[in-house]
This record gives structure tokens, C-alpha cells and sequence, in this order.
């Protein structure tokens, strides 16, 4: 009799990137980069300010070449040196933090902007959505009429209604002041985990990345120096920078 676990396929990675390597003026500012993040799972690119982390995030989105590795979204190849599909069809959600809303459009409109198809339907994606992110009260509302931190919960909307396979979010939070931020984090991961989708999550926050991530990948000098779960992270750092960069409070 076959074990059931070993007849099992294994799914492959929601996404994986391989090798990836971007140069800019001769310098590898992202030096072979790989990670593997399931679908339900986020991932947190961790590492100070000028790491390489928002230009591999670039990469993954399409608005950023590689010179060299490959990019996978559940086992299909969507991006290497020679192929390439483009942005707006990798079925990717984005949230920077200064993605701003569209300040002419409702909230409604603006959570309902990526969407195609029938107007019920996106009316009930819509209304689905503002209402796990608590502000259906502000529906027909404008995004000034909003705090930031409403503004960042509208953007998580509208980045998570077309339903995308992968979101990435760099530095989503930090222009958010520290009595909202920690509210919106736990309001975000706990709608990113219903949706199923797989994340990376980009911080030079600690803090932020111990909250938020089932891994953490630890980025230094274009390279991930460390990764696996928050704890191991945090308790067995590799190196001395790296326990310098945790306990470093900013
Ligand atoms: P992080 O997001 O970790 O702060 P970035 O990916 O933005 O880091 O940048 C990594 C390094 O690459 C930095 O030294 C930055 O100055 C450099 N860099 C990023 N984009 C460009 C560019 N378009 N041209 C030249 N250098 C760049
Ligand atoms: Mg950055």
C-alpha cells in the first residue's frame, strides 16, 4: 500500500523567485535572490534602508528588469531574461505607502477600480470588502473625508478586490502614526489570511516583521543572509549585524 502522504503532489510555491540579480551602475544592488512563499503565507523581506528590498519587490511586479533569474507563480515561469509577461497581467495586488487613493473617486469607486464584470457583482466585492475592513459607513464617503488609517484600510481593499494570486506591499504602514499602525497591521493580516493569497511583505521594522510574518527573510547588502520563522530569526541571529539590526529600536 502507497502511503497516502508520498501519492500526494506537492503544490507548487504560489510564488518563487530564483537567482534574481539587478545591477545598477555595476553594482549588484539585488545579488541572487530566492524565496518560495505559499499561497495564505507572508513572507516579510526584512533589512535597513538601501538593502535591495523595494527593487526586488519591482522586479516580482514586472516594472523592474532582471539581468539575470526567474520569477514563478505557481509552477508557471511568468518572467526570466527572454520571457516576459507584463504587469497587468501577473494578477498581483501592490500597496505602497504612498499608493495614494484616487481623491475624485468615492470609496466605493476606488475599492471597485481593478474590477471587471457584471455592476452587481462588483457592487457585492465591494460591499464584502469595506465591510471586513469595518468602513461600509463610509461607502459613498471621498477618501478626504477619511484618516490615514482608513485611507490605508480603503487601499487593502482595492488592492485585494480583483482577488490577486500575490500582494506586495512595501512599507505599507509607515506613514501611519505609531497609535494607528499596530490597529491597521493586525486588521490587514488577519484580511490577507481569508483572502489566500500568498504575501511579501517588505519593512525595515523589526517590529513589523515579527507581528506579521510566518517567515522572515533577513536582507543585507542585496543578499538574504537569514530566513525561517519569526522566533528562529529573532533568537539565532546569524551574525552580529544581524543582532546589531534587531535590536537596533530605531
Ligand atoms: P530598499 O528598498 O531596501 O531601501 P532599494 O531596492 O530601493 O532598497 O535600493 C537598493 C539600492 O539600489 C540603493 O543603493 C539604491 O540607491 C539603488 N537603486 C535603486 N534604484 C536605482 C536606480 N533606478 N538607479 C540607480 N540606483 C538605484
Ligand atoms: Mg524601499
Amino acid at each position: 500500500m502507497t502511503p497516502h502522504s508520498l501519492s500526494q503532489p506537492v503544490p507548487a510555491p504560489r510564488l518563487e523567485i530564483r537567482n534574481l540579480v539587478r545591477h545598477f551602475e555595476g553594482r549588484a544592488v539585488v545579488d541572487d535572490v530566492s524565496l518560495r512563499i505559499q499561497a495564505g503565507q507572508v513572507t516579510c523581506l526584512l533589512g535597513p534602508s538601501g538593502c535591495g528590498k523595494s527593487t526586488t519587490l519591482r522586479m516580482i511586479a514586472g516594472v523592474e528588469m532582471q539581468d539575470s533569474g526567474e520569477i514563478y507563480v505557481d509552477g508557471k515561469l511568468i518572467c526570466d531574461t527572454v520571457f516576459r509577461v507584463p504587469p497587468e497581467r501577473r494578477e498581483i495586488g501592490l500597496m505602497f505607502q504612498d499608493f495614494a487613493l484616487f481623491p475624485h473617486l468615492s470609496v466605493a469607486e476606488n475599492v471597485a477600480f481593478g474590477l471587471n464584470g457584471p455592476r452587481e457583482e462588483k457592487r457585492a466585492r465591494v460591499e464584502e470588502l469595506l465591510e471586513r475592513v469595518h468602513l461600509t459607513r463610509f461607502i459613498d464617503g471621498y477618501p478626504h473625508q477619511l484618516s490615514g488609517g482608513e485611507q490605508q484600510r480603503v487601499a487593502l481593499a482595492r488592492a485585494l478586490a480583483p482577488r490577486p494570486r500575490i500582494m506586495l506591499m512595501d512599507e505599507p504602514f509607515s506613514g501611519l502614526d505609531n497609535r494607528l499602525r499596530d490597529g491597521v497591521r493586525d486588521e490587514t493580516l488577519s484580511l490577507l489570511k481569508e483572502e489566500d493569497t500568498a504575501v511579501l511583505l517588505v519593512t525595515h521594522e523589526p517590529e513589523e516583521a515579527m507581528r506579521m510574518a510566518d517567515e522572515i527573510a533577513l536582507m543585507r547588502g542585496g543578499k538574504i543572509v537569514q530566513q525561517g520563522a519569526p522566533y528562529n530569526v529573532y533568537t539565532r541571529p546569524v551574525d552580529r549585524a544581524a543582532v546589531a539590526f534587531f535590536s537596533d529600536t530605531n
